[in-house]
């Protein structure tokens, strides 16, 4: 029902050069895929080089980050129509990073995501608790409240993709056990059952953090996972290829 999605976030890594590397390597490993989703958030330098790359394949481009106005005097921004002129489909929102070297608020992304659904840009909801408030029993407090306030006043879920990223497991190389990723994803779909009680049996939630093709497996076999974000090892596109095709 939920078709399985497996996203690459390359964050602040890779030339133009060293795109069309990957590209070259990794297009040609996801010949004849069709029952799964595949994207790749390269920086915003690469969209250009990787809109013409993935021109004939069905991997999606997503993007890394947006700003929430349409134009105008903002040094440094993208807008939603920027990047939907470049044939993205995806934009990562809300992501740990983003909020805590950009001071990213609850309020910014939902602004962000509002932007995004405005321009028909699909968004990857990044949510996510910290070591301290895991520690602190605090974990679901936190779900809750990006939960709510990211989604504050959007009411079609269609274009959202929810990502559950525990701040601990990113490039930690630890991964969240079975257990805990079963425990926080069912919590997010009781969540969005009360905002949406019609529509969240469909919306996909994603793990994300530390995910390699070691613990992909027991990953994509854990109750409500229906794919992946994945940062460190998506930018070789030999184990980004196995991630993906994580039965083999
Ligand atoms: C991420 O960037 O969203 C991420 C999960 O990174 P990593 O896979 O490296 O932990």
């Amino acid at each position: 029902m939920r078709t399985k999605f497996f996203v690459a976030n390359w964050k602040m890594h890779k030339t133009v050069k060293e795109a069309s590397l990957f590209f070259q390597d990794f297009i040609p490993l996801t010949k004849g895929i069709n029952d799964r989703e595949i994207g790749i958030a390269p920086t915003f330098v690469c969209l250009e080089t990787a809109e013409k790359a993935l021109k004939n394949t069905n991997i999606k481009l997503c993007a890394q980050n947006v700003f929430y106005e349409k134009k105008g005097a903002y040094t440094g921004e993208i807008s939603p129509i920027m990047l939907k002129d470049l044939n993205v489909e995806y934009v990562i929102i809300g992501h740990s990073e983003r909020r805590k070297y950009f001071y990213e608020t609850d309020e910014v992304i939902n602004r962000k995501i509002k932007a995004c659904i405005d321009e028909n840009l699909n968004v990857i909801f990044c949510i996510g608790e910290t070591i301290e408030e895991r520690q602190s029993n605090k974990t679901f407090d936190i779900l809750k409240r990006q939960i709510e306030k990211g989604l504050e006043g959007i009411a079609n879920p269609e274009a959202i993709v929810l990502a559950y990223e525990p701040v601990w497991a990113i490039g930690t190389g630890i991964v969240a056990s079975q257990a805990q990723i079963e425990q926080a994803h069912a919590f997010i779909r009781s969540q969005l059952k009360k905002f949406y009680p019609d529509k969240a049996d469909r919306i996909r939630i994603l793990y994300g953090g530390s995910v390699s093709p070691e613990n992909i497996y027991s990953i994509m076999n854990t109750e409500n996972v229906d794919g992946v974000l994945v940062g460190g090892a998506s930018l070789d596109p030999v184990k980004f290829a196995k991630i993906v095709n994580y039965e083999k």
